[in-house]
């Protein structure tokens, strides 16, 4: 992955004037040109022995060099440098102003300042309370180059968003459930912060938004809409030809001893029309099947359909990320990078 800093969002430079009453500033440099409104002081993050002072979103934090130099790339390639001989001053510190979201910022310092700061996510969070948790410590770390941050946040993210068969399968097991307004904005999310990896099953599941809904929804864009419909459309071709073809025709087993044919089409023919409606609507080809008793075929049979079913979930994992045109999951972890 490559993750350019933000010099252009990031001027350590900068000249403009800090002219907020309720702040000191006892080397502040002076342009009357320029103007700033006032300016809070964030109380959460304000330390005495503090050695920069960062202004984001119209507040101004007091934090450590060393703090932010330690996990960040970006922050640590910005205090390397000499000084400018015009460095905006405020407290004998350094003024750096930033760009990004205020709430954003101040997750980050929580993190940076919080030794267990993760913890207080619970395990089992829902998917709401889960990606407003991580998406500003996400954008965060990925612009700022702290990696082992990002790397945190991409694993909370991955517990639900799987990018291996095994995940999927514990998910499954779980019953975790996603709320639709939730999985849209994992989408965008991913796509901003480059983890890509979770894009596939965030697609997956997105599938089973109701089309009326997602076509509506304002936070993807017209292509994700797109794409979650005709990967739709994909997924059921594989739930009826490849995952579970069993279910819709029926091969006997070649050590077949029984007249399992007959008593499979005595059994699917209760399948009804509706249930395969259903299945179309939201198709479900990496649903474990397990009604296998339903089947009421010989042991032959039932482990050559068992064999037919985990080799077709296996081929149509492989093949997840084609169905959204996101390539390979290769080419995916390639792109995300660490
Ligand atoms: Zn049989």
């Amino acid at each position: 992955m490559t993750i350019t800093p933000p010099a252009a969002d990031v001027d350590a430079s900068d000249t403009t004037p800090f002219a907020d009453d309720k702040l000191h500033a006892s080397e502040t440099h002076i342009d009357n040109d320029v103007q700033v409104d006032s300016i809070i002081r964030n109380q959460e993050f304000w330390f005495e022995d503090g050695s920069v002072v960062i202004i984001v979103g119209g507040q101004c934090f007091r934090v450590h060099q060393s703090i932010l130099s330690r996990h960040s790339e970006v922050f640590n390639a910005m205090f390397s440098i000499p000084q400018p001989r015009y460095q905006e001053m405020l407290d004998g510190c350094p003024l750096v102003r930033l760009s990004d979201e205020l709430s954003d910022f101040v997750d980050l310092l929580r993190v940076l300042y919080q030794p267990f700061y993760f913890d207080k996510l619970s395990e089992d969070a829902d998917l709401n309370t889960l990606i407003t948790f991580i998406s500003g410590i996400l954008r965060m770390s990925t612009k700022y180059m702290m990696r082992i941050i990002r790397q945190k946040c991409i694993s909370v993210l991955q517990s639900k968003f799987p990018s291996t068969i095994e995940g999927c399968d514990t998910l499954l097991a779980s019953k975790y459930l996603y709320p639709p307004e939730a999985i849209v904005r994992a989408i965008p999310l991913a796509r901003e912060s480059i983890v890509p990896e979770i894009l596939p099953w965030a697609y997956y599941i997105s599938t089973h938004i109701p089309t009326d809904e997602l076509l509506n929804d304002a936070s993807l864009s017209w292509r994700d809409k797109a794409l979650c419909l005709a990967g739709k459309e994909r997924l059921w071709e594989a739930q009826k030809t490849l995952t579970h073809a069993f279910v819709l025709t029926f091969e006997r087993a070649p050590g077949c001893v029984s007249m399992c044919n007959q008593v499979f089409q005595f059994a699917t023919e209760r399948q009804s029309w509706k249930g395969l409606e259903m299945m179309r609507k939201s198709p479900h080809p990496l649903e474990m099947y397990t009604d296998w008793g339903s089947m009421k075929t010989c042991a032959r049979c039932r482990e050559s359909m068992e064999r037919q079913h985990k080799a077709g979930r296996e081929k149509l994992w492989e093949l997840l990320p084609g169905m959204f045109e996101l390539g390979s999951w290769k080419e995916l972890q390639d792109h995300q990078g660490q």
